[in-house]
């Protein structure tokens, strides 16, 4: 079994998606193992997203994920992390395949409702900056 960390986005959880999202994810089995309501700092943005501070569009980012509470949600599941992401879609809401979250709900690239790390490093790294241990069953 694998674990993975998603984000149910600020733009997600204001648009009052939070619920039918982490709905698709129980719906296809995972399992969840932690679950908070909590906002993300500036300084907690910059240490999830440490591969794109340098990037010109980081301070859009920072100021996206920054923007309202997020939905932080630590899944188990076999192969959670790839099952995660083809749900998700791609990046970019205009160019995801109907049937994934992206492309159904939303038209953005930055506002894409959902988060999930892209790979078993990811995950292993992403899942402590949001849990505690003792917050995991
Ligand atoms: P995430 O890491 O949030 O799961 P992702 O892996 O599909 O998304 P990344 O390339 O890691 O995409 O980019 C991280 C996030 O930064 C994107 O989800 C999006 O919100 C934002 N982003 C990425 N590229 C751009 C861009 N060119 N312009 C604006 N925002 C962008
Ligand atoms: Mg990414």
């Amino acid at each position: 079994l694998e674990r993975t960390l998603i984000l149910i986005k600020p733009d997600a959880v204001q648009r009052r998606l939070a619920g039918t999202i982490l709905s698709r994810f129980e719906n296809k089995g995972l399992k969840i193992v932690g679950l908070k309501l909590m906002q993300v700092t500036k300084e907690l943005s910059a240490e999830h997203y440490a591969e794109h501070v340098e990037k010109p569009f980081y301070p859009l980012l920072e100021e996206f994920i920054t923007s309202g509470p997020v939905i932080a949600i630590a899944a188990e599941g076999p192969e959670a992390i790839s099952v995660v992401r083809s749900m998700m879609g791609s990046t970019n809401g205009r160019e995801s395949a109907p049937g994934t979250i992206r492309g159904d709900f939303g038209v953005s690239r930055q506002m894409n409702l959902v988060h999930g790390s892209d790979g078993p490093e990811a995950a292993a790294r992403e899942i402590p900056i949001y849990f505690k241990p003792e917050e995991l069953v």
